[in-house]
């Protein structure tokens, strides 16, 4: 979406309200197999004594699948962040900081990097799961396969060899 600010711009102390559904093009992540609803973005630009600031929050649910068990299960994605909108980039490296196009602002681009930026790397179910044994594929959250117990004595010395090496 594009907000147009500039009656904002020069009106110290207002606000704007704004809400949108983001474009999902191009927003995947690995562990996400499908959003289960519309990407919405809510939130506010307020002028503070002549700069913009925008506080937003981002919400969609999502279908996942654990990294570590490989179960799949819904989840909502929530990330709340700010932004400052400007009319020219004193710091090109300051990532909060977004350049306005002749009084309008990309709120699209913004939502897009907040997402890009604070998904996690690995979707796991719950942060301690167990996952899967690599031997007989249970799920170990579900309790123990007894692998360990019943590897071949033969085998328990070759291992035990191979982690001394
Ligand atoms: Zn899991
Ligand atoms: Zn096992």
């Amino acid at each position: 979406m594009r907000m147009d600010l500039r009656e904002l711009i020069v009106s110290p102390g207002k606000s704007e309200d704004f809400e949108f559904e983001l474009d999902r093009e191009g927003l995947t992540f690995d562990g996400v197999l499908k959003y289960l609803t519309p990407i919405t973005v809510r939130g506010r630009v307020e002028n503070h004594a002549g700069l913009l600031k925008a506080r937003y929050d981002i919400e969609a649910d999502m279908l996942c699948q654990c990294a570590r068990c490989l179960k799949e299960f819904s989840r909502t994605f929530r990330y709340e962040g700010a932004a400052y909108l400007t009319g020219e980039l004193e710091d090109e490296d300051n990532e909060d900081y977004y350049l306005l196009d002749n009084g309008f602002a990309d709120l699209d681009e913004i939502a897009r990097d907040a997402m890009i930026f604070n998904f996690e790397p690995r979707v796991l179910c719950k942060s301690d799961c167990r996952g899967l044994c690599p031997k007989c594929g249970k799920d170990l959250n579900e309790g123990p396969c007894g692998c360990a117990e019943d590897l071949d004595p033969r085998m328990a010395a070759l291992s035990q060899l191979l982690e001394e090496e």
